[in-house]
């Protein structure tokens, strides 16, 4: 069972300072980072002049780190998607990664293939979601820093106002980690409840 709104909060507060604040995480120096203070404000950077756009990891399935002898993290599987963890916790209660077996980027499933994709999103989200203290189940594909589809579902905690909406994944990666007990049975939790509908858990590695 994640954790409630006053168990996070308890603990992130014990973990900051006099102020109640945490440390910066590491994507507040990261060139994409659109915020930066100038004279002691809030503003905005200013727009960088257009580039070739950069390589995906992974592109034309060159090196692919999906398409590795032995995906990582990975807590349900079957024969054309599965579900994994990222390699480490994060802020949020669980954040997980569904992508499918084959070196596919969004655009190049054909219509079975989207069509699943959509029905384990909805499974996934209704599992993530029908957690204890989670109010919501984010779902996302992105894609820029690798071509092989990953789409996010990231689970954030009910009754905690401050992360709602987009800004959930900055606070992914503002809040400490919670605890590791938690977050296996959590994973383990929705893989069974994903393997209920088809494919199979995957017992988690450690
Ligand atoms: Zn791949």
């Amino acid at each position: 069972m994640a954790e409630s709104a006053e168990q996070v909060h308890a603990r992130v507060m014990a973990a900051a300072d006099e102020r109640g604040r945490v440390p910066l995480p590491s994507v507040a120096a990261w060139d994409v980072f659109p915020w930066e203070v100038v004279d002691g404000q809030l503003a905005a950077k200013p727009l960088a002049a257009p580039a070739p756009e950069e390589a995906r990891q992974g592109q034309g399935g060159v090196d692919c780190a999906a398409c590795a002898d032995r995906p990582q993290g990975v807590i349900w599987a079957h024969d054309r998607w599965r579900l994994r963890h990222l390699s480490e916790r994060s802020g949020l209660p669980l954040v997980l990664i569904l992508e499918p077996v084959d070196h596919l980027d969004l655009p190049d499933l054909d219509d079975a293939m989207a069509a699943e994709h959509g029905v384990l999103a909805v499974r996934i989200a209704r599992i993530v979601e029908g957690l204890p203290h989670v109010a919501r189940c984010h779902v996302q594909r992105i894609g820029d820093g690798a071509e092989h589809l990953h789409t996010w579902f990231m689970a954030r905690t009910a009754g905690l106002p401050s992360i709602r909406g987009s800004f959930a994944v900055d606070w992914d990666d503002i809040l400490p980690p919670g605890p590791e007990d938690v977050w296996r049975a959590d994973l383990a939790d929705v893989a069974r409840q994903l393997a209920a509908y088809d494919g199979r858990a995957v017992a988690l590695d450690g």
